[in-house]
């Protein structure tokens, strides 16, 4: 008891001495928790560490599905499923026109929980190949974002193939530019972006110039993102919404608010 009390004084006394930085609740788009991560954190302990990190909802999706719905039933609140078409990675290069990819995503789209379909890998060359053609169609259907990591000129082509369809462009391509986003957002009133991965935002803690004037313009198109795409990246995530969250800070508190509430995914998220 005196320990506990003890700790509780020493907190209070770090808070004070701590600078006023704003704490924004995260909204996570791009969470996996695939078989390798199951058979390391369990469900309680994956949640517990996103909620350590701020992270109040996450996009989460895994190879196979299973870890999604093993983190969605302990917390059907907090993870916004997104259903991966993959069954095992190998599906990862040969899906777009694989009938068994399309098969599984149809069964599994039965459940009606999932906002959105990814993330998936694809290349140019992929964009029309039947298995995508279906999921876009499907996606049309029921309103599910389409979460795609591809790159500028595979993006452009997905959404003028399939103008119907909302997308969320992962890693803002990996390498696109910030004012090369920007005109796509400007040109095509259906792609939203995260930025998983993205270290180029804010280079040494400090916010781009370049990207600050497109979050400025489109607070509504865009999310963050940890990605833990390898098992490792669980260990990271709370350092890596440290960093998020400091540059949050240097943006307008409107605009770091916006950025972290997707009203289009989740209305009413606050
Ligand atoms: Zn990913």
């Amino acid at each position: 008891m005196m320990r506990r009390s003890l700790l509780l004084a020493l907190l209070i006394v770090l808070g004070a001495a701590a600078p006023a930085i704003a704490q924004f609740p995260i909204f996570d788009a791009h969470i996996h928790y695939s078989r390798l991560d199951w058979e390391v954190y369990t469900p309680e302990r994956a949640l517990s560490i996103l909620a350590a990190a701020g992270v109040r909802r996450a996009i989460v999706s895994s190879t196979p599905d299973d870890g999604t719905l093993k983190l969605y039933e302990k917390a059907p609140k907090g993870v916004v499923p997104f259903l991966r078409p993959y069954r095992t990675r190998d599906d990862m290069g040969s899906w777009p026109s694989d009938p068994g990819v399309q098969a599984y995503v149809e069964e599994r789209l039965k459940r009606g929980i999932y906002r959105g379909i990814g993330e998936f890998h694809l290349g140019v060359a992929d964009v029309g190949a039947p298995t995508v053609v279906r999921i876009a169609e499907l996606a049309a259907e029921r309103d599910l974002f389409l979460q795609a990591h591809v790159d500028d000129v595979t993006i452009e082509k997905l959404l003028t193939l399939y103008p119907k369809v909302r997308f969320l462009w992962a890693h803002a391509g990996m390498s696109a530019s910030a004012p090369t986003v920007g005109r796509l957002l400007e040109r095509f009133p259906k792609l939203w972006v995260e930025l998983a991965l993205r270290t180029d935002v804010a280079h040494g803690g400090t916010l781009d110039p370049e990207w600050r004037v497109v979050f400025v313009k489109y607070p509504d198109r865009f999310m963050v993102g940890t990605d833990t795409w390898v098992t490792a990246r669980w260990e990271i995530v709370r350092d890596y919404h440290r960093a998020v969250q400091a540059w949050l800070a240097q943006l307008p508190r409107d605009v770091g608010d916006r950025l972290e509430k997707w009203r289009a995914i989740v209305p009413g998220n606050g």
